[in-house]
């Protein structure tokens, strides 16, 4: 093993907080670029690829797992087993990391003519993202509320952004605070909220205490709704009602 590898199999072997505490002593630990030269990024980063670039991809995803079920001692002779490394490949570069590797969606504005200054809200927007910690399911709904300053969105639109930020490794929190800072470039609004609620099939699936029921709330309030309560808990109490 070359020493560059037996550095980060060392790394590997450090518990979480002692591995915080050498990456706050020493800055990046692991590569920032991949072997082939290419830019590393954060899971719930962008950086969108062409087509080409994502079927090479996906053609070096599928081998490494298959590398997986060789170490998994899953027997590919199984029919349910055969092309399963291509089909989690394809799942995870188009579909459930999808947002790393496409461009923004392109988003209209138009000029708010009429003024509006009272809160317009969206709720019940899917969210279906994965947690950057297991690589699990996160599925739930986000409800976002924004006064118009003088652009407005059609409410459609938020269904695409979230998808666009969700369809990545994500935690909860950063998943709101991205929305609300894209909703804040594009629009420049008075205010926004974004507030998700959602299920984390990493706390289902895994441990004795774990339920179903069992879901994670975070909101991100921007502008007006930051800091005036009484709009806040208007905000609050209209995305509650069904
Ligand atoms: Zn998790």
């Amino acid at each position: 093993m070359n020493s560059e590898g037996a550095r980060l199999h060392s790394l590997v072997d450090l518990d979480d907080a002692e591995l915080e505490r050498q990456l706050l002593k020493a800055g990046n630990l692991y590569p920032t670029q991949s072997r082939s030269g290419r830019e590393l990024f954060d899971a719930n980063g962008n950086l969108p690829l062409s087509a080409e670039e994502k079927d090479e991809m996906i053609a070096a995803v599928e081998q490494k797992f298959s590398e997986i079920f060789d170490v998994m001692r899953i027997d590919r002779n199984d029919p349910n087993s055969t092309d399963t490394p291509f089909r989690l490949a394809r799942m995870w570069i188009n579909e459930l990391f999808a947002g790393r590797y496409s461009a923004a969606p392109k988003i209209t504005v138009f000029p708010n003519r009429r003024q509006v200054g009272e809160i317009v809200i969206s709720k019940g927007i899917k969210v279906m993202s994965v947690c950057s910690h297991h690589w699990q399911p996160i599925s739930g709904t986000c409800a976002i509320g924004y006064i118009p300053r003088d652009k407005v969105i059609g409410l459609s639109k938020f269904t695409r952004i979230v998808e666009w930020f969700s369809r990545r490794g994500q935690i909860q929190e950063e998943l709101g605070e991205q929305i609300a800072d894209f909703l804040v470039e594009i629009l420049d609004p008075v205010a926004v909220g974004v507030v998700i609620d959602s299920k984390h099939y990493c706390m289902i699936a895994r441990g004795v205490e774990a339920h179903d029921s069992s879901s994670m709330v975070t909101s991100v309030m921007r502008g007006e709704l930051a800091t005036n309560p009484a709009l806040r808990t208007e905000f609050l109490q209209l995305i509650a009602q069904q």
